[in-house]
């Protein structure tokens, strides 16, 4: 193998070349992306971006010492045995690494509509920071992650500012009711209005229509309801997906065409840990991933098997999560009293399996050892947030 291509230049690309070379592979490398722009850090967009700190969130990447040839601005269209089509002719590889990762969805007709924002790319940060001018009206369609950050800015920014959301909490997929109904009060205390239960009818410039009647002045429209693989360009090739366009891969971050592996937000891999495919389209699966990948395409075993953690930072308040909790789960909240800060876990049985922390990241550091561990957790001494959290 002397030839990998790696077609996707964010993080889990990147960190693909950078374990490349760490881990000894001294032939040619190939880093495609389809954004005219270095490999640069998603999650300061909603928060350093359009909160005006920074311009750039660019990684830091020694491209000499990488020797690795760079081609941005540049789409791959297709996939056959050692070729990639892109925009602008085909590569030849020995090994491929897919690492194309999420592209947001839209609203049917949105993206036609003047003064209509998505948030993925630095353009798109830079273009909805140019829009959050003081006293621009904004309405943000979903009460997801997105949404609550692009929320804490817009508001900072001085625009009266309202989230629409079509369930009855916020972050209603990842959280049961009793964690979202915690998340509902920290809107009105930000100055955000928040309609729950409520779905666009149809957008229009300068106005959001609701399917009750209501029309929502709107000089800047945000829509953020999600994301999904960014894959179509494997259709008709033998890499395996699912329903849901994710790239299906082994333990070993291998897809089903011979040759090709793939890693990131675009993967669905087994996981014997929690004994089920999963998707992880969460920061630290794309740093942590490409290690174990190449570790096998340099000829290892090595299984990915990850517990996963994230976090967000809403209206002035950290939230990290660690682990995966199911419906079956029973939840113990650790309340800190009346300074917003709190925790939350899921038990399956005496094992605490997952830890929500608001603003207490001491809870999440100790709690992330435990998920890990699974050694039995008392649960009365977990509710008391006096105590540290250990194993019993
Ligand atoms: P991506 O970052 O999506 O990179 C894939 C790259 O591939 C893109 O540059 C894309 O242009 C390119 N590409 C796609 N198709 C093609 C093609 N056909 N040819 C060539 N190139 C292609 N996660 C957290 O855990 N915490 C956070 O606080 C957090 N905040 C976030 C805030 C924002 C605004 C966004 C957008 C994401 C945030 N995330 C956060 C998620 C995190 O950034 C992603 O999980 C991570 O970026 C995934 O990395 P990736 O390399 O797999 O995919």
């Amino acid at each position: 193998m002397d030839n990998v291509l790696v077609v996707g230049a964010g993080m889990a690309g990147l960190q693909t070349v950078v374990a490349l070379r760490e881990q000894g592979y001294a032939g040619r490398v190939t880093l495609l992306g389809a954004e005219a722009h270095a490999p640069y850090d998603r999650p300061p967009l909603s928060k350093e971006v359009l909160a005006g700190k920074t311009d750039d969130t660019s990684f830091e990447a020694d491209w000499a010492a990488l020797d690795t040839e760079v081609l941005f601005g540049r789409t791959a269209t297709g996939l056959r045995e050692g070729v990639v089509d892109t925009d602008a002719g085909t590569i030849e590889y020995d090994r491929l690494v897919i690492a194309t990762g999420s592209r947001v969805l839209h609203l049917p007709g949105a993206a036609e509509v003047p003064g209509v924002h998505v948030l993925r790319t630095i353009d798109d940060a830079r273009a909805l920071r140019a829009a959050l001018v003081p006293g621009a009206h904004v309405v943000i369609v979903g009460a997801g992650w997105i949404g609550a950050e692009v929320a804490t800015a817009a508001v900072a920014a001085g625009c009266p500012t309202t989230v629409v959301e079509a369930l009855h909490t916020p972050l209603a997929g990842p959280f049961p009711d009793p964690i979202g109904e915690r998340f509902v009060p920290w809107y009105a205390e930000a100055g955000v209005e928040l309609l729950l239960g409520a779905r666009v009818d149809r957008l229009e410039p300068g106005a959001v229509h609701l399917t009750d009647g209501r029309r929502l002045r709107a000089d800047a429209i945000v829509v953020g309801i999600g994301v999904r693989p960014a894959t179509d360009w494997l259709a008709g090739s033998a890499v395996a997906r699912t329903a849901r366009g994710f790239v299906e891969v082994d333990e070993h971050l291998a897809t089903s065409m011979p040759g090709v592996h793939a890693v990131g937000d675009c993967v669905e891999f087994p996981s014997a840990r929690y004994g089920t495919r999963m998707h992880v389209e969460h920061w630290d699966n794309a740093l942590q991933a490409p290690r174990v990948l190449v570790a096998n395409l340099l000829g290892g075993e090595q299984a990915y098997d990850p517990v996963p953690y994230f976090w967000s930072d809403q209206f002035g308040r950290m939230v990290q999560y660690v682990g995966r909790h199911g419906e079956g789960d029973e939840l113990v909240f650790r309340d800190a009293g009346e300074d917003g800060k709190w925790s939350a876990g899921w038990f399956a049985g005496d094992r605490l399996v997952a830890l929500l922390a608001v603003a207490r990241p001491r809870d999440l550091a100790q709690g992330r050892k435990l998920v890990q561990l699974g050694t039995p957790v008392d649960r009365e001494r977990f509710a008391d947030p006096e105590n540290p959290l250990k194993s019993t």
